[in-house]
């Protein structure tokens, strides 16, 4: 196969709007590295000056200086900005605020390993989001400091439940769990609106009086040839050791996907396993731009069933309602690549874009497992010679016999 030439869709040199976008956040990024104060700096003052020229918040203006700031400590990905100007400050500053809980001595890593995230493989690459680029750097820092999650559970993840009993006659319930928790409440509410066809007030109130029961099936996904390998909850995105642990002591039952990826249906339905495949390959709505999870949306085929196209992961993707109608209208077209599960999308001005799966059975989620798998080895063999170590030096130790 001849090689063709990586870039991500904001670097389309084709494209007019693509050049105009990079010109703007290329301006930007600019200007906020230019002013950006350094040390010994009045921070306040600055951040005062900057607000007034520029009309804004002495606040935000503030942030944006820390966010570039923060960008010289991972010089390759600013190194990277500067060759392709690809992230907008919304992207930087989502990647500042993930990472205001890692250690310095982490920072080489990570800059190593979002280098490799943010930078393209493929022609008309479509670039992660911030919310997917956030939720990797999060996965990242679990597997390089399992501190943290622990550090952070004590604030981020304490539930909490208040009430508000307004004069005009309107109560508020405002509650606070972890994503995976709340995920798991939206689902039951999603379940219970089906059955009843109440709003989703009245249905959440009906689960908590426990009119009528509700079961949903949590699907997560993890590696069965990695021992202790993170669990993905899809909509939510990798979970931290302790979480997956506690998901793996949760599971009922296991569903081996081995084989999903060669079953050929014949009937319109995926089969359950096929579907729970689908789903872990492609994580969100195929779509470009779309964040609609996978398992809210419907299975796809790419060459028409009606025509002969076939029920299966080749030719199968995940597409939310509005965009499976658009594929139904055909207001576009795609090619699907078997194995990659690349997906390569044909608009009728001609525009062409690439988005890859980003679920965990995706190549590239498959990769991170294997990553955090062979660190996890590398830490328990670490531990072990450090063991083997202290015995012999403790038997080193040993008084000599006296005869
Ligand atoms: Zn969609």
């Amino acid at each position: 196969m001849m090689a063709e030439e990586a870039f991500f869709t904001v670097n389309d040199q084709g494209s007019p709007l693509a050049r105009y976008g990079r010109e703007q956040v290329q301006r930007e990024f600019l200007l906020w590295d230019h002013i950006s104060p350094g040390e010994g700096v009045d921070a306040d003052a600055s951040a005062a000056i900057i607000a007034s020229a520029l009309g804004i918040s002495a606040h935000r203006a503030e942030r944006l200086g820390d966010v570039v700031a923060f960008l010289r400590r991972l010089p390759r990905l600013r190194a990277l900005q500067l060759e392709l100007f690809h992230l907008d400050m919304y992207r930087l500053e989502g990647i500042w605020r993930v990472l205001q809980v890692a250690k310095d001595e982490l920072l080489p890593e990570i800059d190593g390993l979002l280098v490799e995230l943010l930078t393209p493989t493929r022609p008309q690459q479509e670039l992660l989001g911030r919310n997917a680029i956030m939720n990797r750097i999060k996965a990242m820092l679990d597997e390089l400091d399992p501190e943290i999650s622990t550090r952070e559970k004590s604030t981020r993840d304490c539930p909490e439940a208040t009430t508000h009993l307004r004069p005009d006659g309107i109560g508020e319930l405002n509650a606070t769990y972890s994503a995976e928790i709340v995920s798991e409440i939206d689902q039951l509410i999603r379940k219970k609106v089906e059955e009843t066809g109440l709003n989703r007030a009245d249905a959440l109130l009906e689960l908590i009086r426990g009119v009528g029961q509700v079961r949903v099936v949590l699907n997560v996904y993890t590696a069965k040839d990695v021992p202790e390998a993170p669990v993905y909850v899809p909509g939510v995105g990798w979970q931290d050791a302790t979480v997956s642990a506690e998901l793996r002591e949760r599971a009922e039952q296991i569903r081996d996907l081995d084989g999903a990826a060669q079953e050929v249906g014949t009937a319109y339905q995926a089969s359950p396993k096929l579907r729970a495949f689908l789903i872990g390959r492609d994580g969100y709505c195929r779509f470009p731009g779309c964040t609609v999870p996978a398992q809210r949306s419907q299975v796809e085929h790419c060459a028409d069933y009606a025509k002969g196209g076939a029920t299966s992961a080749a030719n199968c993707a995940m597409f939310c309602q509005h965009h499976h109608n658009m594929k139904t209208d055909g207001r576009f077209s795609y090619e699907l690549h078997p194995e990659t599960g690349e997906a390569l999308f044909n608009f009728l001005d001609g525009t062409v874009i690439s988005t890859m799966p980003q679920g965990p059975i995706a190549p590239e989620g498959a990769r991170w497992v294997q990553t955090v798998g062979q660190r996890r080895e590398q830490r328990r063999k670490r531990a072990r010679e450090e063991a083997t170590r202290v015995i012999v030096e403790e038997r080193k130790t040993e008084p000599e016999p006296p005869f």
